[in-house]
């Protein structure tokens, strides 16, 4: 039985799905593609973003822009029962732009939640660090709102084509039941984490991952080539053989193997998986395991080199750029 499964279905939904309003708070790489297939299939839809000529192409494409955050939840937009939107994405830098934007629609969210037209489900999709998310969850539970943090996976590509990965973290079942549909018209794959603060430990502990798997495998293709192998032979026998994973196959940061899937190592490292979010990402990790007593000697070696690389001007590019790094090179 998955946690998901565990969740009664019984209650009923806060008020009709004709009465929701939907809000989007960050238009950036991630967001604004992702807000754009929730409008293709929800209306209406009021957004913000700091970044007026964001603002501009958003309302080009049909959104209802809010003038500040809290007017996302103050303003009647659409003469509906109640004022402002009762569901409400996030998808900020990090955890800085979360508290900034959660303070601002916190001093404004209602108390009276009573009256179930008060209450609001803020689905914070954003890449924080799991303590971000749980001191969250709890302000807006003892408000009377619902919570979940429901980082994604599957970058920009993921994003435009609705195939993200949400993993999701949330207290109790309303939240839950009111936004899965939603997440269901951004992603292919929904995955209810556990608690406050689970779906942002999931994401920070896959990354967590990938980031040494990636360094592995950089190290091995650049000894292999070194010692006379040829790349394709060398990830060829990898790719069946133990050290097979989605560095070594999908995203191999050697130019020549990545020319067979035109993936970003075969193309200067352009698009892919940026090392400095992979960086922001390291970092989130290693403070997360600060603070619960955890020891991660490889990860905060892998976090110094990509802060190194992000240093060498090489931030923007796939982190498999390792690679070249790791020779002395740029791309
Ligand atoms: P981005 O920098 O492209 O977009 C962030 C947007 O937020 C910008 O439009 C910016 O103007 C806006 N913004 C910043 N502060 C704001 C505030 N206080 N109020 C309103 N708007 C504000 O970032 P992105 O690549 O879209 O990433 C967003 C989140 O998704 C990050 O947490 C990131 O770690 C995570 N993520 C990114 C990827 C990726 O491949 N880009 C993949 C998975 C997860």
């Amino acid at each position: 039985l998955t946690p998901a499964a565990s969740f009664s279905t019984s209650s009923p939904p806060i008020e009709r799905d004709d009465e929701i309003v939907f809000g989007f708070i960050g238009l950036g790489n991630m967001g604004f593609p992702m807000a754009s297939n929730l409008r293709k299939q929800t209306v209406p839809l009021v957004v913000f973003d700091t970044n007026p000529e964001t603002c501009r192409v958003a309302r080009e494409n049909g959104m209802v822009i809010a003038s500040k955050p809290e007017e996302i939840i103050t303003r009647n937009f659409f003469n509906k029962t109640k004022s402002g939107c009762s569901l409400i994405f996030t998808m900020l830098p990090g955890c800085n732009a979360i508290h900034a934007t959660m303070n601002q629609l916190f001093q404004v969210a209602s108390t009276d939640v009573q009256d179930v037209h008060c209450r609001r489900v803020f689905v914070d999709c954003s890449t924080v660090s799991p303590s971000t998310s749980k001191a969250w969850h709890k302000k807006w539970i003892e408000k009377g709102h619902d919570m979940l943090d429901a980082p994604v996976s599957g970058g920009v590509k993921g994003a435009t084509d609705a195939t993200l990965t949400f993993m999701v973290g949330s207290e109790e079942s309303r939240g839950w039941q009111v936004a899965k549909p939603y997440l269901d018209f951004m992603g292919s794959r929904i995955v209810f984490c556990g608690g406050p603060g689970a779906g942002s430990a999931t994401k920070l502990c896959n990354n967590l991952a990938l980031a040494s798997q990636m360094i592995g495998i950089c190290e091995a293709m650049n000894l292999g080539e070194a010692l006379g192998v040829d790349p394709i032979v060398l990830s060829d026998v990898m790719n069946t053989a133990t050290a097979k994973c989605w560095s070594s196959e999908v995203n191999n940061p050697h130019p020549k193997v990545a020319a067979k899937r035109s993936s970003p190592a075969a193309n200067e490292y352009k698009g892919g998986f940026g090392s400095k979010l992979m960086l922001k990402d390291l970092g989130l990790a290693v403070q997360s395991a600060n603070e619960v007593g955890v020891s991660l000697p490889i990860t905060s070696q892998a976090k110094e080199l990509y802060r190194l690389i992000d240093a060498h001007g090489l931030g923007d590019k796939d982190f498999g750029v390792m690679l070249q790094f790791l020779r002395g090179k740029r791309p």
